[in-house]
């Protein structure tokens, strides 16, 4: 599940939290989403004074959290809550301390494993409860969670702010000005209208973006992008070649923030071709493998029929890169041959959670199957080629292949790195290729 966006107030996420953190019986930490559209007003029952509530950013391994508070009364419990500004998702924590009227606490929420891409807004407060059972809350206030080893500048434009360090004006208004393009004309043409701020983090050092990427993170990263966070965070190096990756890498992942933002809901999101598909189509640099890849596999009979293309695509390089490629052109298919019209019905239909099979029947008047023979008709394919069994190579197993990073490395969406937050918290996460290396393995998406 992705991470829905919502402007209810900590506060309301707060009460639900540890409600279920009560529910559970734990005192460790609270990760949960709120109850849609119920109010819960706090009332303060203590007399606490908060005298200092800081915090600092020591990206990517921490969050530093400072608390000094006093109290006529003395306090037992300390508690500190925290989310993305962008994030209904709350979570907790609840350091040790003495009993006092007077307390000081410096707690360290490690990122290491729980990471958090750049440049969020991190909304916190803290709440401290004495020994007489009053209650008393911290104003919220924000910390701006960013690469504090950067001399970053920024740029910001409509909903697009541009953060970046390596390169000048006239890189960060191409980047700002792409991103600005494709909201606009995703917009115009499908009615998807992103009223999020969007955030693009770019470095422009290969190091230094690697140290900044999750722990583990495979070494063909080049990129990822957030759409529960509005988050894009990519080596985006300015110079010669920097407008092509530009107007191919931002246009894609503007696309699947924007398709997030306009179909949010609770139960599910687009299937992976159409939000790949779009993605693909949105870019101002196209792809040239793409062509023939798809004439190959027309050519050799083996499309992957539209269902198989509803969730994550295969981890294999080739195949994987024929799904985009499929998608693309399925996508093509819908907005050449049915019109702007029914793409832009297509995409606001996912919003009301329905079914795949609901919203294609419903919307395009066809069922997937039939999407699939209209989509294969229009591209000339005459049907599947026999499956051929190859007795000699039936059992291919190598168990050095399971080491192979080539085999597996390619991926995809929905690739959650540095396991903890972004699973606990449900963020969908996209990683994409860096553009050029070496070898057939290029970009990715
Ligand atoms: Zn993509």
């Amino acid at each position: 599940m992705k991470t829905r966006t919502c402007q209810r107030t900590a506060r309301l996420m707060y009460a639900v939290g540890l409600l279920i953190a009560l529910a559970a019986g734990t005192q460790t930490a609270a990760v949960t989403s709120a109850a849609p559209h119920s109010t819960i007003v706090f009332q303060a029952t203590g007399d606490a004074r908060f005298i200092n509530t800081s915090a600092d950013a020591n990206f990517p391994d921490a969050m530093n959290f400072h608390l000094e508070v006093d109290s006529g009364t003395p306090i037992e419990t300390v508690e500190l809550y925290w989310r993305a500004a962008e994030s209904p998702q709350l979570s907790a924590a609840y350091p040790e301390i003495e009993p006092n009227t007077s307390v000081q606490v410096d707690h360290e929420v490690d990122l290491s494993v729980n990471y958090l891409p750049p440049s969020l807004d991190i909304v916190y407060f803290w709440r401290v409860i004495d020994s007489a059972g009053g209650v008393s809350e911290s104003p919220e206030e924000t910390l701006f969670y960013m690469d504090e080893s950067q001399d970053w500048k920024m740029l910001t434009e409509g909903p697009v702010t541009f953060y970046w360090f390596d390169g000048n004006d006239a890189f960060a208004q191409d980047v700002v000005g792409t991103a600005n393009r494709t909201i606009t004309r995703l917009g115009n043409r499908f009615g998807i209208s992103g009223d999020e701020p969007i955030r693009i983090v770019a470095y422009g050092d290969d190091d230094a973006f690697s140290d900044g990427l999750p722990p583990n993170s495979a070494e063909w990263v080049g990129g990822q992008a957030y759409p529960g966070l509005n988050v894009i965070f990519a080596v985006l190096e300015p110079g010669r070649g920097a407008e092509e990756e530009t107007r191919r890498m931002i246009p894609h992942e503007v696309s699947h923030l924007l398709l997030e933002q306009a179909t949010e809901n609770p139960f599910n999101s687009p299937p992976n071709w159409l939000d790949e598909g779009l993605a693909v189509y949105n870019q101002e640099t196209e792809d040239f493998r793409f062509d023939d890849l798809l004439d190959d596999a027309v050519d050799d009979g083996r499309l992957t029929p539209v269902r198989a293309l509803n969730s994550s695509f295969p981890l294999d390089d080739e195949a994987a890169l024929l799904s985009y490629a499929e998608s693309a052109s399925i996508v093509t298919y819908i907005i050449e041959e049915l019109g702007d019209s029914e793409m832009r019905e297509l995409i606001a239909i996912f919003r009301d959670e329905v079914s795949y099979d609901a919203a294609v029947e419903g919307e395009l008047g066809m069922t997937i199957e039939e999407l699939d023979a209209g989509w294969q008709a229009w591209l000339g394919y005459e049907g599947d080629a026999p499956v051929v069994i190859d007795t000699d190579n039936q059992v291919d197993v190598d168990p050095a292949d399971d080491n192979d990073l080539s085999r597996t490395d390619w991926i995809v969406t929905s690739v959650i790195f540095g396991i903890g937050t972004a699973i606990a918290l449900g963020f969908t996460i996209f990683a994409f290729r860096r553009w050029r290396k070496i070898g057939k393995a290029m970009s990715e998406y």
